[in-house]
């Protein structure tokens, strides 16, 4: 078995829409990024690369790509998914926590995990969320932050 970890950050502005874990999210800010700026589905990705030994995403899509302007970062992650898999491992689990002080995330989280179990091939995904009790960057308003950790095994 191996663990990864995964962290990302993305700055939060007018006229973008809020993805988090390849869900659409009604907020008056969205997260400004070259792909779709899904904050969850990125520290995600890199929690599994991390796990497998594998380059993160900033080299495995660099964000100067044309290819990769506005996509979804679901199909990222499925892209991730078969990396792993070609590297010969398998999902354990992922746990993920998202630190935003607003929009409230509760109502939208059995959504994202959802989606990410969809794309994971696995339903042991989970997904939390937090404030940073009006703390930091994220206390602010300014951006959004995630963290994931992976467990991969190795494909018999
Ligand atoms: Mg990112």
């Amino acid at each position: 078995m191996r663990i990864g970890h995964g962290y990302d950050v993305h700055r939060l502005t007018e006229n973008r829409p809020l993805v988090l874990g390849g869900v659409t999210i009604p907020s008056e800010y969205g997260l400004l990024g070259h792909s779709d700026a899904d904050v969850l589905t990125h520290a995600v990705m890199d929690a599994l690369l991390g796990a497998a030994g594998l380059p993160d995403i900033g080299q495995q899509f660099p964000d100067r790509d044309p290819a990769y302007a506005g996509i979804s970062s679901l199909l990222l992650l499925a892209r991730v998914m078969e990396l792993i898999k070609s590297a010969g491992y398998a999902v354990v689990n992922v746990d993920a926590t998202v630190l935003a002080q607003k929009p409230r995330l509760a109502p939208h989280i059995p959504a994202m995990k959802d989606a990410l179990a969809s794309v994971l091939g696995t339903r042991a995904v989970n997904v939390k969320a937090t404030t940073e009790e009006g703390l930091g960057f994220t206390g602010q308003g300014l951006g959004i932050a995630a963290h994931a950790v992976a467990l991969l095994e190795e494909r018999t």
